[in-house]
C-alpha cells in the first residue's frame, strides 16, 4: 500500500498493482468463465457420502435449478432463504438463484423458529429451501405467509421436494436480464449497532470480491485448480460463501464440503483428500492444536491455512506454526457489510512480503483503506489506531429497507465505516487492535446485543438491560448481561438465563447476569457499554 495524500484523506492501497476486474458479469457467468479449463475435473466432493460432482454436472445442475425456480413462481429480484447445513444442494441453490436473477437471504439451520421467522418476514422470503427435520421450525410462518418449503431429503407432506428443480430442463429457463447493480446475497448481520439487517451484495460486489482474492497475477492467489479446499465454515456465513466456496469455483479447485465441523473427522478427511487450502476460523484451530488426536493424521498437505471472522492470538498463531510447519498461516479480515474481505495476508506469497504475528494482512486490490479519528473523522497516519473504513466495488450496496443505517455505515463519499479500532504499520501491514461496535463475536458467529436486550426488556420482570461482550478462553467472547429488576422482581439469574435460551440459537446465549440498580446511559439514551465492559475486566 502506497500512502498518498488525497484531500485531507491519508488513503492507503494495495501495493500491488490494480487489476481488471469483469464485474459487468453475473456471479455465476464470472465463476464459471474459466470452466472450460477444468470442466471434467471435481468441483464439489460430499464428504459424508464421497459422492462428487464436476465442474460441467454443478453448472448443469445450476442452470436446471433456475429453470426449477422459474416454474414453481419464483421471479427475478424475488428471495429464497437456504437453511441448510453445508451440502452440495446449498451450492446448487445458491447458484441456481443467481441465475434466475433471485436473491439468496441465508441462515442458520439451528435459529430458533421466533430467529428463521424475524429474518424470512423481514427480507420477503417466497422460498425456504431445507431439511425436513427443520420444517416443523416453519409450520407458523409458511401458513401465514404463504412461503413455500421445500426438502432437500424426504419433503413431509406439504412440501416441495428440490429434486423437482433437478430434474427441470435447463433450457426452459426464460432470457434473464442481470445488471451488475442486482442484489444477489442478502446475508444479516448487525453492523455497526441494532438489530440484525439484510446486507444486499450484488453480483458486481461479490464479483469484486472474488476478483480481489484470487484473479490476476499475485502473490495472494492461494487457490488454483489443482487445490483441493476444505469447506467447513458454514456457507450461510459470507467468508465460507464467499472466500472458500466462491473463490473456490472460480479458480476451479476441488470444494470438500463438511456439513459440520468435528475435529477427528476433519483431519480425517484432510489427510484422505489430500487439502492443500484450509480457511478456518480460530476455535478450529484452537481445536486443531488441542488435539491428543493430532499426531495420529498427516495435515502436511495443507499449504495455505487461513484464519478470519474473528481475532487470533499470537500464542495460537505460534504454536499452530509449530505444529503444522508445512502450512503458511495468515489472517484475514472480513465483514459482512464490506463484502467481505477488507485484507488479506499477502505472505502466501514468497519473499519480501513475510507474515508478522498478528497481522490481518493488506488491503485488497482495486480498494481504499483509510484510518479515521474516531471522534473527530480525521483520518490518520501509519501505526496511529483509528476506525477501519474500506471504499470499493465490492461493498454492500446498503441495508434492506434501511436507509437509516445504511447512511449511518457508508457516508456520502462512499467510505464504510467498520466499527473496527486498527492501525497500519510501517510495512503496510493492518492490525486491529479493539472494536468500537456493540457486536459480540462468538466462535466467529454474530450476537448483537440490542437484539438480546430488545428480548430482555419484554421480560415483565426486567425493567431494563444492557448486553456487552465479556472474553472467553473457548468461544472469543460471549454474551453476558447487565439487568435492571422490576420494582418488587424476584426474577434470578437462572430464570433469565433459560427465558432468553427458549428464544435464541446456542450461541446468543446469556452466560451471566449482573443485577444492577441502573443501566450507565449518556444523556441522549445511549447505553455506555464501554463502562460495563470496564466494570466487567476490572472484576
Ligand atoms: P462478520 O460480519 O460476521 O464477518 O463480522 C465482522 C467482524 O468480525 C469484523 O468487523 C471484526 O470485528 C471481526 N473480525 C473479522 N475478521 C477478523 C480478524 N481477522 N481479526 C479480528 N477481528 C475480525
Amino acid at each position: 500500500m502506497g500512502a498518498l495524500e488525497q484531500s485531507q484523506d491519508i488513503i492507503f492501497r494495495s501495493k500491488l498493482p490494480a487489476i481488471y476486474i469483469p464485474n459487468h458479469l453475473p456471479l455465476h457467468s464470472y465463476c464459471f468463465e474459466n470452466i472450460s479449463e477444468f470442466s471434467s475435473r471435481p468441483c464439489l466432493i460430499n464428504g459424508t457420502t464421497g459422492e462428487i460432482h464436476t465442474y460441467e454436472n454443478v453448472e448443469l445442475i445450476a442452470r436446471k435449478v433456475a429453470s426449477g425456480l422459474n416454474k414453481i413462481g419464483i421471479q427475478q429480484g424475488q428471495v429464497i432463504m437456504i437453511l441448510l447445513p453445508n451440502s452440495p444442494e446449498f451450492v446448487f441453490a445458491f447458484l441456481g438463484a443467481s441465475y434466475r436473477g433471485a436473491i439468496v437471504t441465508t441462515a442458520n439451520p439451528f435459529y430458533t423458529p421466533a430467529e428463521i421467522a424475524k429474518q424470512a418476514k423481514a427480507s420477503n422470503t417466497r422460498l425456504i429451501i431445507t431439511l425436513a427435520s427443520y420444517v416443523d421450525k416453519l409450520k407458523e410462518l409458511a401458513q401465514d405467509d404463504d412461503v413455500k418449503v421445500m426438502c432437500i431429503d424426504s419433503p413431509p407432506e406439504g412440501c416441495l421436494h428440490f429434486s423437482e428443480l433437478i430434474q427441470s430442463d435447463e433450457t426452459e429457463l426464460p432470457d434473464v436480464k442481470i445488471r451488475p447493480d442486482d442484489v444477489v446475497a442478502l446475508p444479516y448481520s448487525s453492523g455497526t449497532t441494532g438489530l440484525p439487517k439484510g446486507v444486499m451484495l450484488t453480483h458486481k460486489g461479490l464479483v469484486t470480491s472474488v476478483a480481489q482474492q484470487v484473479d490476476g497475477e499475485n502473490p495472494n492467489l492461494y487457490y488454483h485448480k489443482e487445490d483441493v479446499v476444505v469447506c467447513v465454515l458454514p456457507m450461510f456465513h459470507i467468508y465460507s460463501l464467499n472466500s472458500v466456496l466462491l473463490c473456490g469455483l472460480r479458480v476451479g479447485a476441488a470444494i470438500l464440503i463438511l456439513p459440520k465441523f468435528e475435529i477427528k473427522q476433519l483431519m480425517e478427511l484432510v489427510e484422505k483428500y489430500k487439502v492443500t487450502i484450509a480457511p478456518f476460523v480460530p476455535p478450529i484451530v484452537l481445536a486443531i492444536v488441542k488435539s491428543p488426536d493430532l499426531h495420529k493424521y498427516d495435515l502436511s498437505s495443507i499449504r495455505t491455512l487461513m484464519s478470519g471472522a474473528a481475532p487470533m492470538g499470537k500464542e495460537l498463531e505460534d504454536t499452530l506454526r509449530a505444529k503444522l510447519p508445512n502450512a503458511k498461516l495468515g489472517q484475514g479480515y472480513g465483514m459482512t457489510e464490506a463484502g467481505p474481505v477488507l485484507s488479506m495476508c499477502l505472505a502466501f506469497a514468497k519473499e519480501p512480503h513475510e507474515i508478522k504475528s498478528g497481522s490481518c494482512g493488506t488491503v485488497v486490490r482495486n480498494a481504499e483503506m483509510k484510518i479515521v479519528d474516531p471522534e473527530t473523522g480525521a483520518s490518520l497516519p501509519r501505526n496511529q489506531p483509528g476506525e477501519i473504513c474500506i471504499r470499493g466495488s465490492q461493498i454492500m450496496k446498503g441495508y434492506l429497507n434501511d436507509p437509516e443505517a445504511t447512511a449511518n455505515t457508508i457516508d456520502i463519499d462512499g467510505w464504510l465505516h467498520t466499527g473496527d479500532v486498527g492501525y497500519i504499520d510501517d510495512d503496510d501491514e493492518l492490525f486491529i487492535v479493539d472494536r468500537l461496535k456493540e457486536l459480540i463475536k462468538y466462535k466467529g458467529f454474530q450476537v448483537a446485543p440490542a437484539e438480546l436486550e430488545a428480548l430482555l426488556i419484554n421480560h415483565p420482570n426486567i425493567s431494563d438491560a444492557a448486553v456487552v461482550p465479556m472474553k472467553d478462553d473457548a468461544a472469543g467472547e460471549v454474551p453476558v448481561a447487565f439487568v435492571v429488576k422490576s420494582n418488587g422482581s424476584k426474577i434470578s439469574e437462572e430464570d433469565i438465563k433459560q427465558y432468553i435460551s427458549k428464544q435464541v440459537v446456542f450461541y446468543k446465549r446469556i452466560s451471566k447476569v449482573f443485577f444492577q440498580e441502573t443501566i450507565p446511559k449518556a444523556p441522549s439514551g445511549k447505553i455506555l457499554r464501554k463502562e460495563l465492559r470496564k466494570k466487567l475486566a476490572d472484576g
